[in-house]
């Protein structure tokens, strides 16, 4: 009975990485069709379309789909595998948004070039959500799953998921495991932590004065703006992971002229080890402090995401046995930039990121994703489920 049981373990298996085997053009023309819709964030039509394309897929794969509007960012995809429905899920992650404005797809569309793909989104994360379909369908056709396994894609992961984040929080709590297609890193590896942000804006209002009838009079906003720019970079630290940079600066009038007002804003990273609130705080000080009499400063925006806490071992090295038996490996990374991962793992979801096809740069237009790395990488992904305790 065991041994039976035992080899149609190995018979599933071997069905799911050859269907996903030979999937190689079907996921090319897939990602095609999605990365020639233009879905920048807030994209609400764009962002429809994309979902619309995926969910063709996933139910002529008999995958149900649903849409939940976001109003303003365009909807969020949930679909259900069939399969037991018994114990806590795994979910398959990603972002429909790209950081792309509407034309782009126009100038630059999809196209192929020695082995890698290029055009909007096309690595973040266009191919993941490829990726992530395809595995959903390998275990719609081929069977084999031990726990539910649902997709949940967002819409709004570019600009730090604003109408998402809770949604996103609720959904997954309680889950088994994430694995979140953003694009493998250049060498291939994983993203098993990452650092948290704030965006913060920020202004200083000072005394107008000209300056040189009553030099005196005035109180400047641009010297008082100076000295808290030094001050808020000096909460750079390397030992903690924290860095601060003001990327923005605006502020006076004419050269003449004491300025009356200043405007920055702050980038802020770090790590899941730091207090986000006290680090909060310090800065606060620091911009309400009266840096230059009679000036005033106050914090007028912030935006958060939060960092990744480490991914457990467990799920990172299950990741890699089914990795190195297919013959590639992998290690988890350390990255500065942020993601929706990083809210799943804020609930105590163990979560893998970077799952999706290996890319590079994005964010630009040298984006690419490396397309001989699809099928080898989502049959990772299918096995990390499939092997999952
Ligand atoms: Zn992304």
């Amino acid at each position: 009975m065991h041994d039976t049981l035992e080899q149609s373990r190995v018979q599933q298996r071997a069905r799911l990485l050859d269907w996903l085997g030979g999937q190689q053009q079907a996921m090319q023309d897939l990602l095609h069709r999605i990365v020639d819709i233009d879905s920048g964030s807030r994209d609400e039509a764009g962002i429809l379309a994309v979902a619309q394309a995926l969910r063709e897929r996933l139910e002529a794969a008999g995958v149900a789909v649903r849409f939940e509007d976001v109003p303003g960012y365009g909807v969020l995809l949930h679909a259900d595998v069939p399969g037991p429905g018994e114990g806590a899920p795994i979910y398959l992650m990603g972002h429909m948004d790209t950081v792309f404005p509407a034309g782009t797809v126009a100038r630059r569309p999809f196209r192929v070039e020695e082995g890698r793909a290029y055009g909007p989104g096309v690595a973040d994360m266009k191919s993941g959500l490829v990726l992530n379909v395809f595995v959903a369908e390998a275990f719609a056709r081929c069977g084999g799953l031990g726990a539910p396994l649902k997709l949940f894609f967002s819409c709004d992961e570019e600009i730090g998921s604003p109408a998402t984040r809770q949604t996103i929080m609720d959904t997954v709590r309680g889950a088994r495991a994430v694995f979140n297609a953003e694009p493998g890193r250049v060498s291939g590896n994983l993203v098993t932590s990452r650092k948290g942000s704030m965006a913060v804006e920020f202004e200083v209002q000072g005394v107008a004065a000209h300056a040189g009838i009553n030099h005196a009079a005035g109180a400047s906003a641009l010297e008082a703006m100076a000295r808290k720019l030094l001050a808020l970079h000096a909460l750079t630290d390397p030992a903690t992971g924290t860095t601060t940079n003001v990327g923005v600066l605006q502020g006076g009038i004419v050269p003449n002229m004491v300025a009356p007002h200043a405007k920055a804003e702050l980038d802020v990273r770090y790590t899941a080890q730091t207090d986000p609130d006290a680090l909060m705080e310090r800065i606060r000080a620091i911009v309400e402090e009266e840096s230059v009499p009679r000036t005033q400063g106050r914090v007028t925006a912030v935006r958060r995401t939060l960092p990744m806490a480490p991914t457990p071992d467990a799920l990172l090295q299950l990741y890699r046995r089914g990795a190195q038996s297919l013959g590639f490996d992998v290690q988890g990374e350390f990255t500065g930039g942020a993601a929706d991962s990083g809210l799943t793992a804020s609930v105590g979801v163990p979560t893998l990121c970077a799952t999706g096809p290996v890319g590079g740069h994005p964010h630009t237009e040298r984006e690419y994703c490396e397309l001989a790395t699809f099928v080898p990488r989502a049959q990772a992904v299918a096995l990390a489920i499939f092997d999952h305790p």
